[in-house]
């Protein structure tokens, strides 16, 4: 699709997603640092951040499924590339024919890897509390003593690591240090990106940080140490000015208390600028008052009335009449609106946020 039309644009900052991955690894202690790049690579395209992460020097990747993983093989002839969804007769085919490693996570994915794989690769999730993937501790254990051949990799996943202060995180890590002596030999990974902040006791021998890496807050609460890697940008398609009392948008929602200036952008919700994000007329207004900004040159202005599938209104009255213009871009996520800000707006998560950007919007890499 031809950049010079479209109406929102994404400007992705390979340089700050390999220096993110830096800080991550260095933050791992002794551990080596993988990347999970599923679901593409978290909004950021998995077929750019997974080789520029390769360059920096990461061995490990993380997707979703077989088809994901099908798509970076070529593009990470040397890497390990793990499948967190395990495997399954549909995925099995692909799996082999691209040297997949499938993350084992039942007692039945198991059984379908040991009967059709024979002693290929394979990783062991094991559950330690988040009641998602993984084998029971129990089952763990009798897997170990199964006479099958051993996993590369061991694993589980922390269910409330950016709460540091949950006790969970030390239960979780307690259980799964009590299965290594059953994989002696075996690598051990439980820490995602904030997992890590944990301390050595979650780091094992491999961590494999996501959203930290796309610039989200790794631990709730603490100040964001990593580079923005994602700017959201959308046109101002049309300016047009509203007398005070009059509306705008669907429902009516807002009412102008003034004569205002309005800039329509070329965004909504099909781009991933959630409708839960609008000034008003959406539920979460109840909960959250505080709807989605955009910025001008770093000067903040509100989204007004409801956020639509592919416009969205901002109040631009108190910006100078001459520095917003039909043409110019307002940004929405970048240096100086953030994921957690943009996040928050909308009710959800920065991870959620980055894995919604639409199919529209203009891409460009930077490194
Ligand atoms: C997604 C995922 C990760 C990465 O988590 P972040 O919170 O994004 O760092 C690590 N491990 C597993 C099992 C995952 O599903």
């Amino acid at each position: 699709m031809p950049a010079p039309a479209a109406t929102t644009r994404l400007s992705i900052d390979l340089g700050a997603l390999a220096a993110n991955w830096r800080l991550m690894r260095d933050l791992s202690g002794n551990a080596r640092c993988g990347a999970a790049v599923k679901a593409d690579g978290y909004g950021t395209g998995a077929a750019q951040a997974a080789p520029r992460l390769a360059r920096e020097g990461c061995r490990d990747f993380f997707v979703a499924d077989a088809n994901e993983g099908a798509s970076l093989r070529p593009l990470l002839p040397d890497a390990r590339i793990f499948i967190l969804n395990g495997v399954f007769d549909g995925s099995f085919a692909l799996t082999l024919a691209h040297d997949l490693i499938p993350i084992i996570n039942s007692p039945d994915q198991a059984a379908f890897w040991r009967n059709n794989a024979g002693d290929r690769a394979y990783a062991l999730h094991v559950d330690t509390g988040m009641n998602r993937m993984g084998l029971t501790p129990e089952q763990a254990v009798a897997h170990s003593q199964s006479g099958g051949p051993a996993p590369c990799l061991v694993m589980s996943h922390f269910a409330c690591a950016d709460d540091s202060a949950h006790p969970l995180n030390a239960e979780q890590i307690r259980i799964f240090q009590g299965l290594r002596p059953c994989f002696a030999g075996v690598e051990a990974s439980l820490a995602n990106s904030a997992g890590i902040h944990l301390g050595s006791a979650a780091h094992h021998d491999m961590t494999r940080p996501g959203i930290a890496l796309y610039g989200g807050e790794p631990v709730s609460g603490v100040p964001n140490r990593m580079a923005p890697v994602v700017t959201a940008e959308a046109r101002v398609l049309v300016i047009r000015h509203a007398r005070a009392g009059e509306t705008v948008s669907y429902g009516a929602s807002h009412r102008f208390s003034r004569d205002s200036r309005i800039a329509v952008c070329g965004v909504g919700y099909a781009d991933g600028f959630h409708r839960s994000g609008s000034g008003s007329g959406v539920p979460l207004r109840s909960a959250v008052p505080q709807g989605a900004f955009g910025a001008f040159n770093g000067t903040r202005v509100p989204v007004i009335g409801k956020i639509t599938m592919d416009l969205t209104m901002f109040d631009v009255t108190d910006v100078p009449e001459d520095c917003v213009n039909a043409g110019d871009w307002v940004e929405l996520l970048g240096p100086t609106i953030t994921l957690e800000e943009a996040a928050t707006a909308a009710g959800t998560i920065s991870y959620e946020l980055l894995t919604s950007l639409g199919q529209r919007h203009a891409r460009t890499y930077v490194d």
